[in-house]
């Protein structure tokens, strides 16, 4: 079964008598993430604290309603975790009001339609192939489907995001919302020039925080907290908790906001996911969290600029956040090839599509690479330069099985000496 299985609780000696099978896999996927390059912006280590209540009972508790107004009995325990979430949240950021239950980033985007649209309705947010959201306009989501959604995106020339334009747009179809927040823009986003457009236009501020809350978490920064009337966000990014979803909002959006969330879109909260983020957020209150935040963008920083000593370009002048868009015309190879050669090199990242991309988004002119995982695991500037180098071995002779498994082996002695999830 290999040495993974020490690291899994008393409770997973039942879990691999009932069920091998899947017991298996959850020892062969930790073995993938210890052994593996992981530079998936979006993704993250939790900490074995907040595991810990993932795999708790809490699961088994109905609690639908917010604390003290459940619609079950028995939540006198859960209304006290969510309660204790509910302050720290508050605290951390500054907040008025908090709420825990959504089950996802998408759940929580769901929530902030419905609690300031209706079906039709326009809303602002920035397009795909800029680096937007699914939730914010796709044809092939809900928001593109049942919202009128008009999309902004970069300049050209500088490749950040055109505020003249979305100035222009805004006032020409006047929008009930604007949305600010990205999935791939590695560059800081100006919300007091965003604030100062909706209330020229009337419109609600809304900023899809998910991928860098967790630098705000940790004050290495800009918040966007004071400007908006509402920000979503996930739990499990930079921000480093459970999977999940969470909107802090303005005391004057609080009923609304959770009205749309319960009995709106969802029935009954997750607890021992509510009970994460709890945890998460203790965590990023510490000292410690912040000079992790400050990390994580210095580390973004050095790998994008030793990127660019491989022949690759950072999009937008390189990055100021946990995430490079490269563009990686020079190397004579698409995103698409880049993605596959890098995996079987043992180096997870993903093909993305760079602004006014001439290739389609299945194929792409771009890679994403993040560095919220390889900081968690202690991994600092030496090691973004060696990164940067297997990433640029693995695109140009990815292709070739031998050569792909020499690469491989070097990732794995850079990956074990930052053990993650480390044997007792
Ligand atoms: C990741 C992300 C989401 C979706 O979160 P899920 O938990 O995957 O549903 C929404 N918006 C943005 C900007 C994201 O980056």
């Amino acid at each position: 079964m290999g040495m993974s299985e020490t690291f899994f609780g008393p409770d997973f000696d039942q879990l691999q008598r009932q069920d091998p099978e899947i017991a298996r896999l959850l020892i062969t996927e930790l073995d993938r993430q210890r052994q593996n390059l992981q530079l998936i912006a979006s993704e993250n280590f939790t900490s074995p604290a907040v595991l810990a209540t993932l795999g708790s009972t809490l699961s088994n508790k109905y609690a639908e309603g917010y604390p003290g107004k459940r619609y079950y009995g028995g939540c006198e325990e859960v209304d006290k975790v969510e309660n204790i979430g509910i302050e720290r949240a508050k605290e951390l950021f500054g907040a008025e009001h908090a709420n825990l239950q959504p089950h996802s980033g998408a759940s929580a985007n769901i929530a902030v339609y419905k609690a300031f649209t209706k079906p039709g309705d326009t809303i602002l947010a920035m397009s795909l192939p800029h680096g937007g959201h699914l939730t914010h306009g796709s044809k092939v989501n809900f928001s593109g489907s049942w919202f009128n959604v008009v999309s902004y995106g970069v300049r050209q020339d500088n490749e950040l995001i055109d505020y003249d334009e979305l100035r222009e747009s805004a006032i020409a179809n006047k929008p009930k919302m604007i949305c600010s927040g990205a999935t791939a823009y590695p560059s800081l986003i100006d919300f007091e020039k965003v604030r100062a457009i909706c209330d020229e236009v009337g419109a609600i501020m809304w900023v899809d925080a998910a991928h860098f809350i967790g630098l705000v978490a940790g004050k290495a920064i800009p918040s966007p907290v004071p400007y908006a009337d509402v920000v979503s966000f996930t739990t499990h990014k930079v921000l480093r908790g459970p999977r999940g979803g969470m909107i802090l909002a303005k005391a004057e959006h609080a009923a609304a906001i959770d009205k749309a969330v319960f009995p709106g879109m969802q029935g009954g909260p997750i607890m021992s996911a509510v009970a994460g983020k709890a945890v998460a957020l203790k965590e990023a209150a510490s000292t410690d969290y912040q000079a992790y935040a400050k990390k994580v963008i210095e580390n973004a920083q050095a790998l994008a600029s030793a990127l660019e000593d491989e022949g690759m370009r950072a999009v937008s002048g390189g990055t100021q956040t946990h995430l490079a868009l490269m563009d990686i015309r020079g190397t004579g190879v698409t995103g698409k090839v880049a993605d596959m050669r890098c995996g079987l090199a043992g180096i997870t990242l993903n093909k993305n599509a760079i602004p006014f991309d001439p290739e389609t988004p299945a194929v792409t002119s771009g890679i994403r690479v993040g560095t919220p995982a390889t900081t968690t695991q202690g991994m600092g500037l030496p090691e973004m330069k060696e990164i940067a180098s297997l990433i640029s071995r693995a695109i140009k002779d990815g292709e070739d099985e031998g050569k792909a498994a020499g690469i491989r082996a070097d990732v794995s002695a850079l990956t074990a000496r930052f053990p993650v999830y480390p044997r007792a």
